[in-house]
């Protein structure tokens, strides 16, 4: 790879394919003018300052929505330098930017994360952009908690989401919230209203219940399938629901355990990909060996496979899951062109959160780029525009 040259000069990266707009371009090159992308145009004379190889690809940095951990480090560690960590390790997917994912636990322990986060986002200098934080609960349901703690489980509580907003303003983006709960559909319009995403999930709603979730402000859904009522023909779930509405997204957790091959499949024939985006749920154990592991207060037992499970009832607990990965796999499972699936790492996740100055490779935009080659591996991680990862680096430490 060639040196990516001098931070403070403009940075041409040609060769390869880019990829804009829904397609892959050939013969084209972009410039990078310090944090920014100055233009994307045909192949110049100018000397390039990184050469991609034939089969590579220059893509938009990926953001993952649902995030609790990766590389010993969670977010409800609620420690500046858990998150830096976090932060850091997520360049190595192609990660650029995320919503820090607290878990169910005291109001106490959830409000340190809050503030651990809200300090990280104000001072962030390294690392994949923390947008923002997805509360997780502690309004679920306690019939589908999957690996959240029941014992800290509350009714929703606009006065606690007041409390929280006032002390730390713009920080939550996104809520996941059990929609049959007492007093949770005011709760829902209430959040809608404030700009926050409202997500069903955790949730034992049914297809009507689901609905009504919906039409109060609920726009997303919290890994969907997971932890919610399924799909029956004479009894249609929360999955259901969220699957045909065309005012909902959807995360996917696609690491082929949560949701099977073929489920994926279903969703793509009867969901438009416009409403759908891919997310990990990954826990500290990501990026780590198998072994025994915390999510949230409990023990988590990591096999041989990068599968998580609660050591008490074998629940399925948080992935290890990469976001590259998760596309291969997508890519894997629908057969569908890459160039149709990756908005649901890079654009679609930045859309639910209104944020639009990224996630095209296109002139103004932010310099958060990935290159990838035909493996989806990711090779490089540019971030405002500065080469922050690389595989080769990587490889000359081991
Ligand atoms: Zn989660």
């Amino acid at each position: 790879m060639a040196n990516p040259g001098n931070k403070d000069l403009l940075m041409l990266i040609r060769g390869g394919k880019i990829y804009h707009r829904n397609k892959f371009l050939k013969n084209y090159e972009v410039v990078i003018d310090n944090d920014l992308i100055s233009e994307l145009r045909p192949l110049s004379t100018e000397p390039a300052d990184m050469l991609l190889a034939p089969g590579d690809m220059l893509v938009s940095g990926f953001t993952d929505l649902h995030l609790h951990g990766a590389n010993g480090k969670d977010v409800m560690d609620g420690e500046i330098d858990s998150l830096q960590v976090i932060a850091n390790t997520l360049l190595e997917e192609g990660v650029t930017g995320f919503l820090a994912t607290t878990m169910t636990e005291t109001t106490e322990k959830i409000t340190k994360a809050l503030h651990a986060c809200a300090q990280f986002k104000k001072n962030q200098v390294h690392g994949a952009n923390l947008l923002g934080v997805h509360l997780e609960g502690p309004f679920l349901s306690a019939a589908y908690m999957g690996a959240q703690h029941g014992d800290y489980l509350q009714a929703p509580n606009i006065n606690l989401l007041k409390q929280w907003q006032t002390q730390f303003p713009d920080l939550i983006k996104l809520i996941t919230i059990a929609p049959e709960l007492p007093d949770a559909l005011e709760f829902i319009a209430y959040a809608h209203r404030q700009g926050i995403v409202v997500s069903i999930g955790h949730t034992a709603a049914d297809f009507n219940m689901t609905r009504q979730g919906i039409d109060a402000g609920a726009r997303h859904a919290t890994h969907l399938y997971n932890a919610m009522s399924g799909i029956h023909h004479r009894e249609p779930g929360a999955a259901a629901a969220l699957l045909c509405d065309d005012r909902v997204t959807a995360e996917l957790i696609v690491d082929g355990m949560h949701v099977v091959p073929e489920m994926i499949q279903f969703t793509v024939a009867c969901k438009d990909l416009k409403q759908l985006i891919l997310v990990t749920d990954a826990m500290r154990a990501k990026c780590l060996k198998s072994g025994m592991y915390d999510l949230g207060g409990q023990n988590v037992v990591v096999n041989d496979e990068g599968i998580a499970r609660l050591q008490s009832n074998d629940k399925l607990a948080g992935s290890t899951l990469c976001l590259n990965q998760a596309l291969k796999n997508m890519q894997m499972f629908t057969q569908l062109p890459l160039k149709k699936i990756l908005p649901l790492v890079s654009t679609q996740p930045l859309k639910i959160l209104n944020i639009s100055d990224q996630g095209h490779i296109d002139s103004g935009q932010k310099a958060n780029l990935v290159i990838l080659n035909k493996e989806l591996e990711v090779k490089a991680t540019f971030h405002h525009g500065k080469l922050v990862y690389t595989q080769e680096l990587v490889n000359l430490n081991e």
